[in-house]
This record gives structure tokens, sequence and C-alpha cells, in this order.
């Protein structure tokens, strides 16, 4: 095996068993776990109260109670989420943060609490309009609350020494992460759609500071590989994320590499560094703030088909595969824009519905492979 497939299959692991690395850190550490709902929400908090915390998006599994909170149109992200909290598969938790991401989030920290009344739930409502001064000093208030909150369950005060330093360990992975992309989208026969997603999902699951080391060793082996072979498509993805599996192995089935993405699970993360100053609140609050490009944040100029278009040029992508969450408003919404701008700026896409537990992917495989056909012939 060679020192890149053994970096490879750690993140691999680590993405694989999310439950598995909460409960050995917890062992090894005697600290606790805080689970953080998609999107918008401050892990750096969590981190600067000693606690480790676990992104709850992702991972497949069968809906059988998750319908006594949710109706049948939610999400299945948010299917997914209620189920593992009424099954137990979130019982090594010490507390949830749900952020108020859109309309189904906003009932999710009521549901959980009559589901799960053992498990503390914190809720976040953020400001539709983030970008007034009002909204940034309310938005910088609302996470001192929750600090004193994550305190209580910690019991480790939140500093505003500490909050800058996890914050600053937050952004060098965002560094990181986004020089690992660059790498990634060089060597396209190395770094496959499911490894590409194994390596951003592992991030949710560990310490980002033993992360960031990880993914400098990989970026650094990566750098050392001889020029790509790779003669496949180039697309970027956008969506709120690349699952199921079984969706990455179509992509590599029909030659298609992912070479950048706007996907909420992927580089809407890490896109974004908070900014500096002597205020950690401040500093977390303007981060919202001038974030862009997100279905789930109010945006006026509908900036995000023409940050696609720009990252399509960057990366020399021949197209754009939307993913698009069956149910999910706000990327619904989105979408017309998006096509417009990617339209006006004649870059091929095609759209294809997916859902975290589908039971035939027929329609996108052959969605999929014509795409890749018409980007080939385009060539
Ligand atoms: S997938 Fe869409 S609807 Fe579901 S939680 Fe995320 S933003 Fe909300």
């Amino acid at each position: 095996m060679s020192n890149i497939d053994s970096i490879l299959a750690n993140f691999k692991n680590t993405a694989l068993h999310p439950g598995r690395m909460a409960a050995k850190w917890k062992e090894e550490t005697g600290r606790k776990v805080v689970g953080c709902l998609p999107i918008h929400n401050v892990e750096e908090l969590v981190h600067a109260a000693g606690m480790l915390p676990v992104g709850l998006w992702g991972g497949q599994t069968t809906i059988t109670r998750a319908n006594e909170y949710l109706p049948a149109f939610a999400c299945s992200i948010m299917k997914a989420v209620m189920e593992f909290s009424m099954t137990g598969v979130y019982r090594d938790l010490d507390a949830v943060i749900s952020p108020s991401t859109c309309d189904t989030m906003r009932c999710i920290p009521l549901m959980m609490r009559l589901a799960v009344p053992e498990l503390p739930v914190l809720g976040l409502v953020l400001p539709d309009n983030r970008k007034n001064e009002s909204a940034i000093n309310y938005l910088a208030a609302e996470y001192k609350k929750l600090a004193v909150a994550l305190e209580e369950i910690s019991g480790q005060p939140v500093t505003d020494h500490g909050l800058q330093q996890s914050i600053e360990i937050y952004n060098d992975h965002r560094r990181a992460m986004n020089s690992f992309l660059e790498a990634a989208a060089d060597h396209c026969e190395v770094i496959t759609p499911y490894y590409r997603h194994m390596v951003i999902k592992s991030s949710f699951f560990v310490p980002r500071e033993v992360h960031t080391e990880w993914l400098l060793e990989l970026t650094a082996e990566l750098k050392k590989l001889p020029q790509s072979t790779w003669q496949g498509q180039r697309v970027v993805v956008t969506g709120i994320m690349a699952e199921p599996y079984a969706l990455l192995k179509m992509f590599e089935k029909f030659n298609l590499a992912i070479v950048g993405d706007d996907l909420a699970q992927g580089s809407r993360q890490f896109r974004t560094e908070a900014p500096g100053g002597t205020d950690p609140y401040l500093r977390l609050a303007n981060k919202f703030a001038q974030f862009e490009g997100c279905s789930c944040v109010h945006d006026p100029y509908k900036l995000r088909g023409r940050i696609i278009a720009d990252l399509v040029e960057k990366q020399q992508a021949d197209g754009v595969v939307v993913l698009m969450m069956k149910f999910c408003d706000p990327e619904e919404y989105d979408y017309p824009f998006v096509k417009q701008d990617l339209d006006k700026a004649g870059i091929p896409s095609v759209y294809v519905e997916i859902e975290q537990q589908m039971e035939s992917m027929e329609q996108i495989r052959t969605r999929l492979q014509a795409f890749s056909e018409i980007l080939a012939a385009r060539r």
C-alpha cells in the first residue's frame, strides 16, 4: 500500500465510523461531544469549550420512526437526523446545536426535545437580514448566549483568548482544506469523487487541528506525484451534499472527476474565513455576514450562479452537476437563478435529484452517463 493509499484509508475509516470516532475521543480525553446540525453552525464555540463538535448530516438509514414528527415532504437529511435521534444512534452526544437554517430546521429543536428529552438541544436563531450592524451585534450576542450554555455542559469556561485560538485553528483548517482541494483537482486519477468526499466528510468527526495535520500530509504527497494522466471530464458539483456514496461511484464509472464544489457540506464550509478582530464573537458574526453563495442565507443579488461560473472557469471544468436534494426548498428556489447564470456563461449543466435514502438510482445513472458523453463530444 502506498503512502497516499494509507492516508486515504485513514480518512475513509474516519468518515465511515463517526460514532466510533466520537466514542474513542470521549474515552481518551474524558471530555464531551456536541452534535452540530447543518449548515451555518459555530463549531468554534464547541471547540473553545473543550468539547468535540461532530457534524450531524449524511449517513444512510431506513426511515421507520422519523415520520412520527416530520411530514412526508421533509428532506431526507432531517428525516435521517430524527431517525438517528429516536433510535439511539446519538447516544454518545452530550448536546446538539440546531441553527435555524431553513423552515424545516426551525422546528427541529422542539421536535428533538420531544423525541429525546434526555438530550440537551440548543437552538441558534440566525438573522435573515444578516449584513447590517444590528444583525451582526445580534448574532454576536446569540453566540455569547450559546457559549454560556456550552460552558455549563462542558464545565470549561469559554474565554475570549480561548475562542480566538479556536477561530485560528478553524481558519488554518479552511486554508489546508482549500490547498488539498486544489491539489486534488490536479490529480483526479488519485483523488476520485468518493475519496474527495471521504476527506471532506472526515473533518466533521475529529478535532480540526488533527484533521489539518492529515490534510497537510496528504497534500504534500499529492504534490510529489508526476503530472496527472486524467483523460475524463472535469465537473463542478453544487447542492447540499454529494451522497449517497453510490452516487459518487457513478461519477467514477462515467469518467466524471469532481474538480470543484459548491456544496453546503463541502466548500461552503471552507471558503470563507473568520475575519480578524479583537472581539471573537464579532469575528464569528462577521464571518456569517460576509459569507456568499448559499441557498440558506439571504442574498438579494443572487451571487451563487456567478460564484459557480467563476469556479468552473478557474478549475477549467467542462460542466456543472446540480445535485438537488429532494424537498429542499432553499435549493429549489435558488435553482432557476443558478441555471440562468450558467446558461448565460455557456456552461453545460445537468440537474439530478437525490435523497439520502434512495431505492433506485437508474434515472441518475442515465442522466450522468448522457451528460458525460455530451461533455466528451464537446472537447
Ligand atoms: S437539505 Fe434543505 S430543507 Fe433539508 S435541512 Fe438542509 S437546507 Fe433545510
